[in-house]
């Protein structure tokens, strides 16, 4: 008689995204001293530092366009240091642009469709759109309106729309709360929170903390190119009288 063994505990998930002890930096200048991060499937990390503290280094290394000079990328489980960073967006790390990426003079949807139709064609482009119109309702509503012409959270929530439907794993965005009015950030941090429902992970580079703190799931600080402060978020708020001070540089 077959005894059948009790089935073994299932595998731990791999991080989506992880960096260990990386350096890196410029040619001859060095911005970043043995930087350890880790983000799980389906997880929301805020990276937060002072201007010159490393962020945009971090975000670079992640998106595959700078490379370490010592230490290792992983994404989903496997090493992808030296990776070009359009071998990584083809496997699901998506960097949103700065700012307000799109083209003023056309309509919501004609900027919708310029970018769907390069990636999947005339006959993928209308089910991709009524994609983003779920995602994104208020674009479908202003579907007919010049893109020039939209409030700055709504160019930047149409810049999402447009490459969040290559269907990252991965979202990194950076500062893309800045020059916002309050109620407009919290209009695309909800929006944020949506495509964490949808199951992608996000890395967000923010100057606002508590606003980050918002969707974070887990918070690292950066000062100087090393990592000065990292935990969950509930640590965080335990922290703060040292959170706060080493988002300004001061620990
Ligand atoms: P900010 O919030 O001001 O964008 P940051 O935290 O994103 O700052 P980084 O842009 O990563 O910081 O800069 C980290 C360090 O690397 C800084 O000392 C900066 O001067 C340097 N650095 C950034 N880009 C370059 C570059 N292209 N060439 C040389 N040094 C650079």
């Amino acid at each position: 008689m077959t005894v059948t063994e009790p089935s073994a505990a299932p595998a731990a998930e791999p991080l989506l995204l992880e960096l260990r002890d990386v350096y890196a930096g410029y040619g001859p200048f060095r911005s970043l001293f043995g930087v350890d991060l880790q983000i799980p499937p389906r997880s929301v990390l805020a990276l937060l530092g002072a201007n010159g503290s490393g962020k945009t280094t971090v975000v670079r290394v992640a998106s595959g366009l700078i490379v370490p000079t010592a230490g290792h990328l992983y994404f989903d489980g496997t090493d992808v240091t030296g990776q070009r960073a359009y071998r990584l967006a083809q496997q699901g790390v998506v960097h949103a642009p700065e700012g307000r990426s799109v083209f003023a003079s056309l309509t919501v949807e004609d900027n919708l469709v310029l970018t769907f139709r390069e990636v999947f064609g005339r006959r993928g482009t209308k089910a991709k759109l009524e994609q983003a119109y779920e995602l994104f309702p208020r674009m479908g509503e202003r579907r007919r309106q010049l893109a020039g012409t939209l409030s700055g959270g709504e160019q930047r929530m149409l810049s999402l729309a447009r490459v969040l439907v290559r269907g990252p794993k991965l979202l990194i965005t950076d500062e893309l709360s800045l020059g916002l009015a309050p109620v407009i950030i919290d209009e695309v941090y909800e929006t944020l929170g949506t495509i964490r429902d949808s199951g992608c992970s996000l890395m967000i580079v923010e100057q606002h903390v508590h606003q980050a703190l918002t969707l974070a799931d887990q918070v690292v600080v950066l000062a100087k190119g090393r990592v000065v402060l990292s935990g969950t978020r509930e640590e965080m708020g335990d922290l703060s009288e040292k959170l706060l001070p080493a988002v300004h540089g001061e620990l």
